[in-house]
C-alpha cells in the first residue's frame, strides 16, 4: 500500500507539502510556508504532522519560498535526509533562505523559525540531478525531473514507488508550480505521456490570463514616458525571475537586439537601478545557466550579456542605495519587495509617491490588503514608515508577467497524460482548484478531486 498525506498545499496557494510512504519509505514532495496573513504565520510554528527523523529523503520542485521555505525547519526537527532537486534551485535556495533568516531575524514580534545553521546544515544535505535524469533511490524509488518553465531550474517530477503489496510501481506526476507561455527567457513546459496520478498546481486554476503579446511594448511605453517627462519610475519587483524578465526586456528596449525591438525603436537615455541584493543575487545564478534559457534567450546569450545595458547600475550596499535620491532624472528603480511588503521600494515610494510626474508600474499580482494593493487601487494617503504619504503617483499596470500558467495552459498539459487514475488538483484556493477540478472532469473525462488539508489517500 502507498499513502500520501496532503500536509500543506491543499486548498492553499502556499505551504506546499506532500508526505508519501509505501511501508519503508517516507519521503516528502516541497516543505513550503505558509504565508499570507498572521494565522498562516504560525502555522509554521506548528510541528509537521509526520516525524521528520523519519523521512528518507526530500524532492524541491523548485525555489519560491511557499515551496521550499520550511526546508530548514524540517532539518532542525530532525531530518537528516538528502534534499533533492535541479542545481539552480539549489543555488537559489541557499540566497534565499538565508535572506529569509535575516528577514526573521529583523522581526520583532516573533521568533525565527530557524537559524542560519539550520540552512547551512540543510545545504550540505542537498545534492543536485538534471532534467530528464533518471535517478534510482534503491529498489523502491526512482524519479526524474522535468522542465516546469515557470522560474529558472523549476521541475515537474515524475516518481516510480513501489507498492509492496502488488509488486508494481505506482507513477505520480508532482507539477510543482507551471510555468506561463510564452515565457520571456524559460522554454515552455515539458508534456508528461503517462502517469497513475497527477498532483496538479492550481493558482490560476479559475483564470485565463489576458494577451500577454504585448507586455514588452507597454514597459517601453512606461520608459518613454518617463524620459520624456524627465520623471521617476518606480517598479516594486519580485527577485527571482520577474527581475531577470525585466532586466532580458530593457537590455532589448535600450539594444534593439530582437526584431521586435528594432521595430519598435531605441527609447533615449535613462538611468536604471536594480536596488535589491536577493535580486541582484539571483541575477548573477540566471547568468550562470544560459543552458535552461529557451532558444532565443540563449542565443542572444551568446553574443550579449542579457540582463545588462548602458546606463544599468546594481546596488548592493546601504551607500550605493542611497545614493540612488540624488540622481538626477529621468531614473527608473527596482527594488523589492514586489507588493511592497518591505524591503527597499518602500524607502523609494516614500519619497516619491507624491509627485504626479512620477509612476509605478506594476509587474505581478498584488495580493490583498499588501502595501502594493492600497497604491494599485489609488487610495490616499498611504502610510509608509508609519509616515503619511499622499498617492499622487501615476500608476500602471503590465499583467502579461505572470510566472504561472493559467487555466487554459494547465488543462493542457494534464489532456497529454494518458492513463491517469485520480488528479489531485493542489496549490490553489479552493475556487481555483475546484474550477480546475470541475473543467478537468467534464472537458478530459479525468476523476480531479481538490484533497483537504491534512487528508490521506490511499493509491493503489
Ligand atoms: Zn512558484
Amino acid at each position: 500500500m502507498v499513502m500520501i498525506q496532503f500536509c500543506g498545499g491543499a486548498e492553499s496557494v502556499t505551504g506546499a507539502n506532500y508526505l508519501i510512504d509505501n511501508g519503508k519509505v517516507k519521503f516528502v514532495v516541497d516543505c513550503g510556508l505558509v504565508q499570507g496573513s498572521r494565522e498562516a504565520d504560525e502555522i509554521n510554528y506548528e510541528p509537521f504532522p509526520y516525524k521528520p527523523v523519519e523521512v528518507d529523503f526530500m524532492i524541491a520542485t523548485h525555489t519560491h519560498i511557499d515551496h521550499i521555505g520550511r526546508i530548514p525547519k524540517l532539518v532542525k526537527d530532525g531530518f537528516e535526509g538528502e534534499i533533492y532537486s535541479t542545481k539552480p534551485t539549489k543555488e537559489f535556495a541557499e540566497v534565499s533562505l538565508m535572506d529569509t533568516v535575516s528577514i526573521m531575524e529583523h522581526d520583532q514580534d516573533t521568533p525565527p523559525l530557524f537559524g542560519e545553521e539550520d540552512v547551512n546544515k540543510a545545504v550540505k544535505q542537498w545534492r543536485v540531478k538534471e532534467y530528464q535524469e533518471l535517478v534510482e533511490l534503491g529498489p523502491d524509488i526512482s524519479f526524474r525531473f522535468q522542465d516546469a518553465g515557470h522560474i529558472l531550474g523549476s521541475a515537474i517530477t515524475e516518481v516510480w514507488v513501489l507498492d509492496h503489496d502488488t509488486g508494481k510501481r505506482i507513477k505520480m506526476v508532482f507539477s510543482g508550480d507551471m510555468g506561463n507561455v510564452p515565457s520571456v527567457l524559460l522554454k515552455k513546459y515539458d508534456y508528461i505521456e503517462e502517469a497513475d496520478y497527477v498532483l496538479v498546481e492550481s493558482c490560476y486554476g479559475d483564470r485565463i490570463h489576458e494577451q500577454n503579446d504585448d507586455r514588452k511594448a507597454i514597459l517601453r511605453q512606461a520608459v518613454k514616458d518617463i524620459i520624456d517627462r524627465n520623471g521617476v519610475l518606480i517598479v516594486p519587483m519580485f527577485s527571482i525571475e520577474r527581475t531577470q524578465d525585466i532586466l532580458f526586456e530593457l537590455n532589448d528596449i535600450v539594444e534593439n537586439h530582437s526584431g521586435e525591438g528594432k521595430k519598435l525603436g531605441r527609447v533615449g537615455k535613462i538611468d536604471v537601478y536594480l536596488d535589491s541584493p536577493l535580486a541582484i543575487k539571483a541575477t548573477e545564478i540566471h547568468k550562470r545557466y544560459p543552458q535552461y534559457y529557451n532558444e532565443e534567450a540563449k542565443k542572444l546569450a551568446k553574443t550579449d550579456d542579457v540582463f545588462d545595458f548602458p546606463f544599468f547600475t546594481m546596488t548592493t550596499g546601504r551607500e550605493e542605495s542611497m545614493k540612488i535620491n540624488t540622481a538626477p532624472s529621468p531614473k527608473m528603480i527596482m527594488a523589492g519587495s514586489g507588493m511592497s511588503t518591505g524591503g527597499r521600494i518602500l524607502y523609494h515610494e516614500e519619497r516619491y509617491l507624491s509627485d504626479p510626474n512620477n509612476m509605478i508600474l506594476f509587474v505581478g499580482y498584488q495580493a490583498p490588503n499588501s502595501l502594493g494593493r492600497k497604491i494599485q487601487d489609488g487610495q490616499s494617503p498611504v502610510y509608509i514608515h508609519g509616515r503619511e504619504v499622499e498617492n499622487n503617483i501615476e500608476r500602471r499596470s503590465v499583467g502579461g508577467y505572470s510566472a504561472h500558467a493559467d487555466q487554459n495552459m494547465l488543462i493542457d498539459w494534464l489532456s497529454q497524460i494518458k492513463n491517469v487514475k485520480q488528479v489531485f488538483v493542489v496549490q490553489g484556493d479552493s475556487e481555483a482548484s475546484q474550477a480546475l477540478a470541475d473543467r478537468a472532469k467534464s472537458e478530459l473525462s479525468m476523476n480531479a478531486i481538490v484533497p483537504t488539508d491534512d487528508q490521506i489517500i490511499e493509491l493503489t
